[in-house]
């Protein structure tokens, strides 16, 4: 049950000072004698010592210290359902308009994935949560790999793929200690993540994600913008004082090319939405009418963007594309 695939064994370095792993009963061990538990054949990946970013961090190593797979939910989810963690996150994991969706799903809302074909290539998420994006990218022919520092969101991604019939590996880590060895992944992407972080988290993220990405390989974040409609009203309810906890981190343009200029190579952004952080056209038919249009109106401007990229100084939501050049 908790012996990992030797392949995914291979995949894997420790945390910290990256030096490779190997299995020992429940634990996967470095040379240096760091120890992270497998839990139910996921390993639990984080730096305990380490301020979390996100509290489920914080509950998923307490899982791992205490050992006890048994306290932890069982789910059986029957063919059609829809699995019971998603059902309750869809709020959180999706945004604001998903909110009404809470407990009533009937599909798995997978959105489309802005990216060309994968042919194989390989695929990191960070934060992938149940893994809508790593659907996605495999519907797309990309070899994906998601990470999350929730036991319990990696464990309903595992269990969704294969409800769906998905290839996909996830393990419990964090985009600030990636357990994988340098240029190991094509692609990099994350989505409605690093907005939560501290400033100073995302620019460990991004070196991590620098590293880990091939030469030539390309990091996609969505990001949002300080200058955006809906944004701005935002920072305006809370008088624009500094983001406390898990609240949005709003960045300018400006700073964005320059820090996954400096950390990974040469970037540009381009406009994922406007007003919201954000719904997805592929999600029109789960939102209810006062909602669609507003989706509609942002996938016109998004369009129109391509074209006049004026338009991007006032959207809500960005892609950030960072290539790494050697
Ligand atoms: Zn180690």
């Amino acid at each position: 049950m908790n012996s990992l695939a030797p392949e995914l064994l291979e995949l894997l370095v420790c945390p910290r000072e990256k030096q490779p792993l190997s299995q020992e009963n429940d634990f996967l061990v470095c040379p240096q004698k760091h120890r992270y538990r497998v839990i139910e054949g996921i390993p639990i990946l984080l730096v305990s010592e380490a301020r979390q970013t996100h509290i489920e961090g914080g509950r998923s190593l307490q899982v791992a210290e205490d050992g006890d797979a048994a306290q932890l939910p069982q789910f059986v989810v029957g063919p059609g359902e829809i699995d019971p963690f998603v059902a309750n996150a869809i709020g959180a994991t999706n945004g604001s308009l998903y909110q009404h969706l809470v407990g009533k799903l009937k599909e798995y809302p997978i959105p489309h994935l802005r990216l060309a074909r994968g042919s194989g290539a390989s695929f990191l998420e960070i934060g992938c949560n149940w893994g809508r994006w790593c659907i996605a990218a495999a519907r797309l022919g990309y070899q994906p790999v998601g990470i999350d520092p929730s036991l319990k969101a990696i464990r309903a991604a595992r269990r969704v793929a294969q409800q769906l019939g998905i290839r996909a590996v996830y393990l419990v880590a964090d985009g600030r200690y990636l357990p994988f060895p340098d240029t190991a992944f094509d692609q990099v992407f994350s989505y409605s993540v690093l907005q939560h972080l501290y400033k100073n988290d995302v620019r460990s993220v991004l070196t991590e994600i620098c590293r880990v990405l091939h030469p030539g390989g390309e990091a996609r974040v969505q990001m949002p913008n300080v200058f955006g409609v809906r944004c701005l009203y935002h920072q305006i309810r809370r008088g624009f004082r500094d983001a406390s906890d898990f609240e949005v981190r709003y960045w300018t343009m400006n700073e964005l090319l320059a820090t996954f200029g400096e950390l990974i190579g040469p970037a540009q952004v381009s406009v994922d939405g406007y007003f919201s952080l954000n719904a997805q056209i592929s999600d029109v038919r789960f939102l209810p009418r006062r909602y669609r249009a507003l989706v509609y109106a942002s996938e016109g401007l998004r369009r129109l963007s391509e074209s006049l990229h004026a338009l991007v100084y006032v959207a809500d939501s960005l892609y950030v594309t960072a290539s790494r050049q050697n």
